[in-house]
This record gives structure tokens, sequence and C-alpha cells, in this order.
């Protein structure tokens, strides 16, 4: 009988910069071009197998009983390549989220529909995101869902330091220093790379995934309102991304170190810096 639900959060990002806009809706066109499992979230899916075997090891069978790892991905139909990825290092089973209706959400509409697929799976004990996405890089995702199924939040969690299934002991990177937190479970965190060394597949554990059921849940089946979700239930919206023209206009300065500090703050001035 499984008694503790991990719950992993993965997004398929553009395997490169190399992205363009629909200029219909605004938003990433994700067909066409290689796609890739979200950095982070491979050091997520890492941790969510590493605390089953953690939690399974104690009662020294190690056969995972009573723990499962579950990850779910809101994407295109296309992201369940992240998910079946998931699955060949550890993860028991995955669901996609997918409905054209979910195309062009921001984080408040992304958080909404994940909260809806989380509940749906019900009594979860530890959320994992990644600390960001490589493509909207907000890092609002993970604290939104804590909100919205309202459970304590830890971003930056660099070690799980202890665990069992009534509470979790943590380490977090900041930047000049760690801190130490204990919380009770449920919660969602947000991992940073230091916090493990994502395995490879095994042979076995590609062959699992290859073969896997991975149901697809939509906007009906989450009874979600049009409105709520996508672009539509969305709050923001990128109208335009480009890359910034990188000028090289490089001025060499010489003469003493005053005239150089004069002359540059001549140069400063001139851009409205100072
Ligand atoms: C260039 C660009 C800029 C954007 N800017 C904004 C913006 O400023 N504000 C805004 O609201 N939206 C923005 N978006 C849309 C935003 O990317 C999407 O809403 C996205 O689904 C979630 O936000 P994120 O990519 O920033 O994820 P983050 O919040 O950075 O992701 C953190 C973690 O949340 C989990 N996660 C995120 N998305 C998913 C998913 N679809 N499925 C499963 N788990 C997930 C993963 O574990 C991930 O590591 C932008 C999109 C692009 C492409």
């Amino acid at each position: 009988m499984i008694e503790i639900k991990i719950i992993v959060c993965i997004k398929q990002v553009p395997g490169s910069t190399e992205v363009k806009i629909d200029p219909e809706t605004n938003t990433l066109i994700r067909e066409g071009i290689e796609n890739i499992i979200n950095p982070f979230d491979t050091y997520a899916v890492e941790e969510g197998v590493r605390v089953k075997e953690r939690l399974t090891s104690d009662n020294n069978n190690n056969s995972g009983e009573g723990v499962e790892v579950i990850s779910i991905s809101m994407g295109p139909p296309q992201a369940i390549e992240v998910l079946r990825e998931s699955i060949s290092v550890g993860v028991d089973r995955a669901i996609l989220i997918s409905d054209r209706a979910f195309a062009g959400a921001d984080t408040l509409a992304t958080s909404h529909t994940l909260a809806r697929a989380i509940e749906k799976i019900g009594d979860y004990s530890l959320i994992i995101c990644g600390k960001q996405s490589l493509d909207g890089d907000t890092g609002q995702v993970g604290p939104e869902l804590a909100q919205r199924l309202g459970v304590p939040f830890i971003g930056y969690v660099s070690a799980i330091l202890e665990i069992d299934r009534k509470r979790m002991k943590i380490k977090r990177l900041m930047d000049d220093r760690y801190e130490i937190y204990e919380t009770k479970l449920p919660c969602v965190i947000s991992v940073v790379k230091d916090i493990n060394i994502p395995r490879v597949p095994s042979l076995r554990g590609k062959l699992k995934a290859k073969n896997a059921e991975i149901p697809v849940w939509n906007r009906d089946y989450l009874e979600l309102d049009s409105k709520e979700v996508g672009l539509e239930g969305s709050a923001t919206q990128v109208v335009k991304v480009f890359t910034p023209e990188v000028k090289h206009d490089v001025r060499i300065l010489d003469g003493s170190v005053e005239e150089q500090v004069e002359e540059l703050y001549k140069c400063l001035k001139n851009l409205n810096v100072v």
C-alpha cells in the first residue's frame, strides 16, 4: 500500500536559444524544435528517487514499498518525452497534463493547473520543483504551488539532511551562507544543482520508460474553467522574446591615471549613467 507520495514537477524546455514566437498568440513555438528536460528538474527527479530510497531503506527490504515517486508535466503532447526520461531514472509513474487550452500559460495559470492535478493525485507528502526553468526563468511556479495548496515552501534546497514520514530538515544555499530549516510534511521545495548528481538511466530503466503507460489529463478531466488556464487565465503575457544586440564600441583611455579618470567620468556623464 502507498503511504507516501513524492511528486516531482518537470518542464520541457527548448534545447536551444534559437526560439521563435508565434506572431498570433505571442507564445513560444515549441513544435519542430529540439526540446529537453529543464536542467534543474533533473536534480529534482534524482532527489525524489533518493528520498524514496532513504525512506524505504529503513525497512531493510529496500523494496521501495509504501513510497511512490510521481512526475508531472504541463505541456504540449511532445512533453511526454521528458516524463519517459524521468521514469528511466527511477520515477514510478508519470502524468502528462496537456490541453490546447493550457497553451500560453503564465506562471499563475501554470501553478493553478498543476495544483489541481496534484490535488487530484491527493495524499502527497513532498513536492519537488527545480529552482527555475531555462526559458521562462521566473522561479515563481514552486512558491505559487505551495500558496495554492496551502503548504510550506522552501526554496534553493541544497541538501535534505533528515526526512521521515512526518517532517523534514533541509539545508538551503543562500548567496553568502547556508540556512537550516525544519518543516512538517506535506511541503513544496525547489532544489539547486548542489543537491545531488543525477544518475544515468540503466538499460532496465530505459525499457521500463519505453513501455510505460503515461495518462494525459486534460482540462475536462481536471474540471478546470477555461478562464483560469492558458493564455485566457494568465495575468501576464510574453509579448516579445529577442536576443539583445550586443554593441562592442571599445575605447582605450590613455594618459596618467588622473587624466584617465577624468576622461572616464566625462564618458559616463555623456551616457547619463552618473
Ligand atoms: C521567455 C519567457 C519569459 C516568460 N516570462 C514570464 C513572466 O515574466 N511571468 C510569467 O508569469 N510567465 C512568464 N513566462 C511563461 C512561463 O514560462 C510559464 O508560465 C511557465 O509554465 C512557468 O514559468 P517558468 O518557466 O518561469 O517556470 P519556473 O517558475 O522558473 O519553474 C520552476 C519549476 O517549476 C516547475 N515547472 C514550471 N513549469 C512547469 C510545467 N509546465 N510543468 C511542470 N512543472 C513546471 C519545474 O519544477 C521548474 O523547475 C515566460 C515564458 C517565456 C518563454
